[in-house]
């Protein structure tokens, strides 16, 4: 069966379903290629599953310290399974909006593997899509006038590194697990291991964080990763920095065990299973990139500003373009893309407006430039730091580490960064996030009144604090 459509997306995760949902309101014939479940890595294998979890280690830490509040419990334990169940409905539940919103759209979604042909009979021009349908059925063939890619990518390894699915997990596995293990050994102290460092150590199993580089989520600005190493060493988890894992060390028998070489010495970590978060590859392989004149580069896909790839009518957006691999970043380049191909004129998306967030306890989130990148680019700087322990609300909530940092240019008083750790920052990063967007100065966040007592008056205050005005320092 051979149908046309205006356009045909090749995944249905976090990228590929907003696209489809965008294309469909600005009156786009759409269809969606999805050889797993509509939702993708984000709602089934990342960001839903792992923090449902982190929550449930949440509110076990709460109840555990319950007596600080008042509040007598009686053994307060963890049932993994009931965790995982309560997991799994959460994902259900959004799992079926996504279906609805496909219906709503009037979507049609292929479920299959779909991989794209070069010139046919169907068409001049690469982009016909071949769908091996799922139930088996005859292959569909669809026929589109613009494609995106929207593939995702997968966990990566180390070069000799087995994930054997036992003892050497990587997160996909870990958030299957049925059982809590005693220990854990995390290669990889970036986003993803830091948010299971976390949230393990706050489950109760010892925790071993081995990471390459001289500190922990390297990306982030070194004040708050210093300070979320204080803070998880302080909860337990003990950390490696400058430690090269030898994948050759490996030994899996009744438990797992690996060397790595820290600082000129060799040291041996040994626990129950091991938790492999270095990264993730790029799907591209199998899906017909060889049939068109679409370029790779470093293993992800190459495009321009507004997405397109050497093929002006294919498209490609999210994780399997590489750069900052987040489930916002991978919609939001959808939605350029559909935008584009529709001539609607779409601005170019800035990265330096994109918040990223650490949903460990603590939470990190961030915005715009690091210390070390504005200082890098030049510019004179003016900072602005408030420590939550001087906020009301933190205290109340018992929850008072950790800081707001605001970066600003002291020659045009512009916002360079902004840098959170501490209570429910994830939630309140949007804030920064407007004042970029809105070209907003230290001033004008000092200006806006923030409600007492609330976590947010940190933000008013370290802006304030950018020109000395802090009232509570
Ligand atoms: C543990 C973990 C936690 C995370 N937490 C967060 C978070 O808190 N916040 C955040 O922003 N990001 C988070 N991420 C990252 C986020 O999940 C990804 O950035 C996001 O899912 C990327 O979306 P995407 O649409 O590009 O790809 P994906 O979500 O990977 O979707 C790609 C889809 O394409 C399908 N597909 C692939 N090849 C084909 C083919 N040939 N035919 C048909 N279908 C195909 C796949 O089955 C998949 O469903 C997390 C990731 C992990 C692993």
């Amino acid at each position: 069966m051979a149908e046309e459509f205006d356009l045909v997306i090749l995944g249905g995760g976090t990228g590929g379903y907003v696209a489809a949902i965008r294309a469909a309101q600005l009156g786009l014939k759409t269809a969606v290629v999805e050889k797993g479940k509509l939702g993708g890595t984000c709602l089934h294998k990342g960001c839903i599953p792992s923090k449902a979890l982190l929550r449930s280690a949440e509110v076990y830490q709460t109840a555990v310290k319950s007596e600080e509040f008042g509040v007598v419990t009686g053994d307060v334990k963890v049932d993994f399974l009931k965790v995982q169940e309560r997991k799994n409905k959460v994902v259900d539940q959004l799992y079926k909006g996504v279906q609805h919103l496909m219906k709503q759209g009037k979507i049609t979604v292929y479920e299959g593997l779909g991989r794209i042909l070069g010139p046919s009979i169907f068409s001049p021009m690469p982009g016909t899509i071949s769908v091996e349908m799922n139930n088996g059925s005859e292959n569909e063939m669809l026929i589109p006038q613009n494609v995106i890619i929207a593939t995702g990518s997968r966990p990566r390894t180390l070069p000799g590194l087995t994930i054997d699915g036992e003892f050497v997990l990587t997160s996909d596995e870990a958030l299957k697990l049925e059982n809590l293990p005693k220990s854990m050994i995390i290669v990889g102290g970036g986003v993803i291991g830091i948010e299971w460092a976390s949230m393990l150590n706050d489950f109760g199993v010892e925790v071993t964080v081995l990471e390459y580089a001289d500190r922990i989520i390297p990306t982030e600005d070194h004040d708050i990763s210093s300070e979320m190493l204080r803070l998880l060493t302080k909860k337990g988890v003990k950390f490696v920095t400058g430690a090269k894992v030898l994948p050759e060390t490996l030994k899996t028998d009744v438990s797992v065990s690996i060397s790595a070489e820290v600082k000129g010495s060799v040291e041996e970590f040994t626990a129950e299973k091991m938790l492999v978060s270095v990264g993730r590859s790029a799907n591209v392989e199998g899906i017909g990139l060889e049939n068109t004149e679409i370029v790779k580069e470093k293993g992800f896909i190459e495009t321009n500003d507004f997405f397109q790839t050497k093929e002006s009518h294919i498209y490609a957006i999210g994780d399997c373009i590489g750069g900052l691999q987040l489930a916002h970043v991978a919609s939001h380049e959808g939605i350029t893309a559909v935008e584009h191909i529709t001539g609607q004129k779409p601005e170019r998306l800035d990265y330096s407006l994109i918040s990223k967030c650490v949903y460990s306890s603590p939470e990190a989130a961030s915005v715009g430039l690091t210390e070390e990148q504005a200082n890098k680019e030049g510019y004179d700087l003016k900072i602005g730091k408030f420590p939550f322990r001087a906020v009301g609300k933190a205290l109340v909530f018992g929850e008072a580490d950790g800081f707001v940092k605001i970066i600003a240019d002291k020659k045009t008083d512009d916002i360079l960064g902004v840098h959170m750790i501490g209570p429910h920052v994830t939630d309140m990063i949007s804030e920064a996030g407007l004042a970029k967007v809105l070209d907003a100065t230290p001033w004008e966040i000092g200006k806006t009144i923030h409600p007492h007592p609330s976590l947010a008056e940190a933000i008013g205050e370290a802006a304030l604090a950018v020109d000395g005005r802090a009232i509570h320092s």
